[in-house]
């Protein structure tokens, strides 16, 4: 079974890019010498012992659904299922730290009293996935790299949100693949966000399905930006409708070879732009460019662009785009750095005059990211702050006097 063709490409494409940024098979490799366990609560209670084991003896009927579920997405590994006694509606997985071992999913008590079978084997699929993908893998190394203390870096915040969310959706179809009952998911859905029982309020999946389509319609019409880490659920509820009834689907569900869906990907594509983060609106690709090609001409102005510059200009430029390394070298190769600088400015101060304070304040933080007051810089900074941002030098003088005097520390080793 070729498992890459299920995967949404967008995850695909971030599990790639995200595994190699981070080094995975060295960190992996590390992990595994070290043998450090991960930290949840709750998995620290399986080494334990403390969990129930799903085992055919003691509970044969559960241990069968988790058997049907491997066969249906034909997934031998070894994997070992506990129940952890906690209420939430919550499931996840463990992957193997090494090929011996067996991979870990553990479903919360809560969730196999509230489901049935197919919404259970949804649940299971789902968490399968995960394995499948490698997206649990990747996740551990995060968890691994990135705790309270050393939060994600600002520069691929963003971009490991995005994934999280679409590893979501590509777990999905797994799920759909093992309980291919798209009622059964809706309701599975209604439950996991609601914590209520379908029956107590008499619940309608399809009144459920026509309100998530108008709710998408809304969001796509709003463009309304995303905060939440996992996908909201008029999201995963509609990107797995368009899967259920896709030639994908069912090519796969027939043993069909033919794999490539374009109407399912462009259908999905236009869901998971509702999951960026990134202000995507006309003011904000202007300030994408003027923090790109500003930063640059600041910074290139005494001829080398130095790692603090650089560091400066890539950090404030993962508040707008998801790849900013890949969109500053864009702008370099374009060779338009001053137009885009020019043009984006302008369009700014059109639509918000008031925030030229603000892009002259980056200016200025570029200007002196490597704690030395060079007078090529400053020179620049005055002629660009009287002919682009109506400044006087008066002004000016002050506001770079201003940020000089709240942090600048002149560095010693020149
Ligand atoms: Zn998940």
């Amino acid at each position: 079974m070729n498992y890459d063709n299920i995967r949404i490409g967008l995850e695909r494409q971030l599990s790639d890019e995200l595994y190699k940024t981070f080094e995975g098979k060295i960190i992996k490799k590390l992990l595994n010498e070290a043998q450090i366990e991960p930290q949840k609560e709750n998995v620290k209670s399986i080494f334990e012992g403390m969990n129930f084991k799903i085992s055919q003896n003691l509970s044969p009927k559960l241990y069968s659904l988790c058997q049907q579920v491997q066969e249906r997405l034909g997934f031998t590994d070894k994997t070992d299922y506990f129940i952890a006694n906690e209420p939430t509606l919550n499931a996840f997985s463990i992957y193997r730290a090494e090929e011996s071992h067996s991979h870990i999913i553990v479903l919360n008590s809560g969730l196999v009293e509230k489901l049935d079978d197919d919404e259970l084997m949804f649940v299971l699929g789902h968490e399968i996935g995960h394995l499948i993908t490698g997206n649990s893998d990747l996740l551990r190394i995060f968890e691994f790299l990135f705790t309270e203390d050393n939060p994600i870096p600002l520069i691929f915040y963003n971009k490991i949100q995005l994934w999280k969310k679409v590893s979501e959706l590509t777990a999905d179809r797994f799920g759909y693949i093992a309980s291919p009952i798209m009622d059964k998911c809706v309701t599975n859905f209604f439950k996991l966000s609601s914590g209520l029982d379908t029956t107590r309020i008499a619940f309608s999946p399809q009144e459920y399905l026509a309100e998530v389509e108008n709710q998408v319609v809304k969001m796509q019409q709003t463009k309304t930006v995303q905060y939440f880490d996992h996908p909201v659920n008029p999201v995963r509820v509609k990107a797995l409708r368009l899967f259920s009834e896709s030639d994908l689907f069912r090519n796969y569900a027939n043993d069909d070879k033919k794999y490539s869906d374009a109407a399912l990907n462009t259908g999905v594509q236009k869901l998971c732009e509702l999951l960026y983060t990134i202000d995507d609106s006309e003011i904000g690709v202007h300030r994408k460019n003027f923090i790109a090609a500003g930063g640059l001409i600041i910074a290139g102005v005494d001829e080398q662009i130095n790692e603090e510059e650089m560091t400066s200009i890539l950090y404030t430029l993962a508040n707008f785009t998801i790849s900013p390394q890949e969109f500053l070298d864009s702008i370099v190769k374009s060779g338009k750095v001053e137009n885009l600088f020019a043009q984006s400015l302008v369009a700014i101060v059109k639509m918000n005059p008031g925030e030229r304070f603000n892009l002259f304040a980056f200016l200025i933080d570029i200007a002196l990211a490597d704690d030395s007051v060079n007078k090529g810089e400053i020179d620049l900074l005055f002629t660009l702050g009287v002919k682009y941002f109506g400044l006087t030098r008066k002004e000016i003088a002050q506001m770079i006097a201003a940020k000089i005097q709240a942090g600048f520390v002149p560095s010693v080793f020149k």
